[in-house]
């Protein structure tokens, strides 16, 4: 891999996400090696991947190379490639570029789909879980407008017209209002030959409530807006296949459509190496102590999504977003310059700072530790702390103009086919 020995200590992060970022940021000024490996050679910041699926933000705008996060400073390497084994005994790593041994290692990995096993959904639905997969779905989602327009078979129209969501979170949530805007404010300018008001989108939750990490009442209001907007909100369904066309559920209700999103469960993204089964929770996740530590080693750190931290506040581990992770890099930053130190560490806290979700133009849902607020005061609060924790001065300035624009001219001008999908046909 081409890095000098050092008289420091190897620290070797996995994952340039919200948590390794934040972890690389703190130690680079340290006595310690720092070599941070990802996959991508940029951050991404997954909070607003749905613009990009719906044409709101270029992917440009949501995308930071991480080289420039922390260049400057003598002891940081960046390495891209992906890390395919741990090798705990003789603590090294192997990658598609050679191997790698550290002295400290922190799998910061973060989390992928799951499926639930479910092949089918797997291979003919879509995931929004990086650009590449954000772009994908920007493109079949137009294509399938390009298509409708020129069938003559109304079943097929509306089957290219009917977007179905699986998964009432954020993620869901966020989608489906955005595509309720777009049928409601481009589809009849951009195609006025064609009836799209036959355009359906359904948002599919199998418990009783959409949201359901958040309030009540964030979750009534949110539901409230979806339906102002024209989007069918189903509870209480699960999808349980999926042949490309055709949605079928655990009950009588299904669904024709072209479109299938899944935003329905998300599980840790491991590395062989490190996925005993002793090693992991729930969701695949590696359970760790209150520094960090991942069980059974003293050595090995992970944080963020891949990392199950069991507390009496949380005894199913901290909440898979980007504070929990952000914080944690913070706590182990520290935690290793003691052990460098020889001093004693320091157990994690988590400072809950609340959740949010938007759901359009002025409908947002906030949930803060000491209040709730729904509406276009929140769509403000959404509005600036995605900002504020984008990466990047020029990203939020093109963010922000973009959505100025938006605002101003009811748009969303990124609709763009420029790598075109090809779906794998149903059977
Ligand atoms: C669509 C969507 C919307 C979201 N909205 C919100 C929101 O509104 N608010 C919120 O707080 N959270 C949100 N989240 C969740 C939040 O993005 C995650 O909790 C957060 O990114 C976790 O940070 P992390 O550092 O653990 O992992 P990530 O940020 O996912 O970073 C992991 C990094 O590891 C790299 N990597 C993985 N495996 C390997 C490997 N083997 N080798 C090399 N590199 C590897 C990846 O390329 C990636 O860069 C959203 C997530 C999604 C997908």
């Amino acid at each position: 891999m081409n890095i000098p020995q050092s008289s420091f200590p190897r620290v070797i992060i996995i994952g340039g996400g919200f948590g390794g970022i934040s972890l690389a940021k703190k130690l680079c000024k340290k006595e310690v090696q720092v070599v941070l490996i990802d996959k991508h050679n940029y951050h991404t910041f997954q909070p607003l991947l749905y613009q990009v699926s719906t044409g709101g933000l270029e992917p440009d705008s949501i995308a930071y190379p991480i080289r420039k996060v922390l260049q400057g400073y003598p002891n940081f390497y960046f390495r891209l490639t992906e890390v395919k084994r741990i090798d705990t005994d003789k603590k090294m790593l192997q990658t598609n570029i050679g191997e790698i041994e550290y002295d400290y290692l922190v799998v910061a990995t973060g989390s992928e789909t799951n499926f639930f096993g479910n092949k089918n959904i797997e291979t003919l639905g879509m995931a929004m879980k990086s650009i590449p997969q954000s772009l994908n779905l920007r493109s079949l989602i137009l294509e399938n407008f390009e298509q409708a327009l020129l069938t003559d078979d109304l079943h097929e129209r509306d089957a290219l017209m009917n977007f179905v969501i699986v998964g009432g979170g954020p993620t869901g949530v966020e989608l489906a209002g955005a595509l309720a805007e777009i049928k409601k404010g481009i589809l009849p300018k951009d195609y006025p030959d064609l009836d799209t008001r036959r355009a359906q989108i359904n948002l599919i939750q199998g418990s009783d409530r959409i949201l359901p990490a958040m309030s009540e009442i964030a979750s009534s209001k949110a539901e409230r807006f979806l339906e102002g907007l024209g989007v069918n909100v189903w509870k209480n369904i699960r999808v349980t296949d999926y042949n490309g066309k055709h949605v079928a559920t655990n009950t009588e209700t299904s669904f024709e459509s072209e479109t299938l999103v899944w935003a329905a469960g998300v599980k840790a993204a491991c590395i062989e190496g490190l996925n005993a089964k002793e090693l992991l929770c729930r969701g695949g996740r590696l359970r760790v102590n209150e520094f960090h530590q991942v069980e059974g080693f003293k050595e090995i750190f992970a944080i963020g999504d891949v990392a199950q931290m069991e507390t009496e506040a949380f005894p199913e581990g901290h909440p898979m977003m980007a504070q929990p992770a952000m914080q944690q890099g913070e706590n182990l930053g520290e935690n290793l310059v003691r052990i460098v130190e020889n001093k004693p560490l320091k157990p994690f806290v988590y400072k809950d700072k609340g959740s949010m979700a938007t759901v359009g133009r002025n409908k947002a849902v906030v949930d803060l530790p000491k209040f709730k607020f729904q509406g276009v005061f929140a769509w403000f609060v959404w509005m600036f702390v995605h900002l504020y924790f984008l990466i990047g001065f020029r990203n939020r300035v093109v963010v922000f103009i973009n959505w100025v624009y938006n605002y101003i001219r009811f748009d969303r001008e990124a609709r763009l086919i420029i790598r075109p999908f090809k779906k794998i046909k149903a059977k």
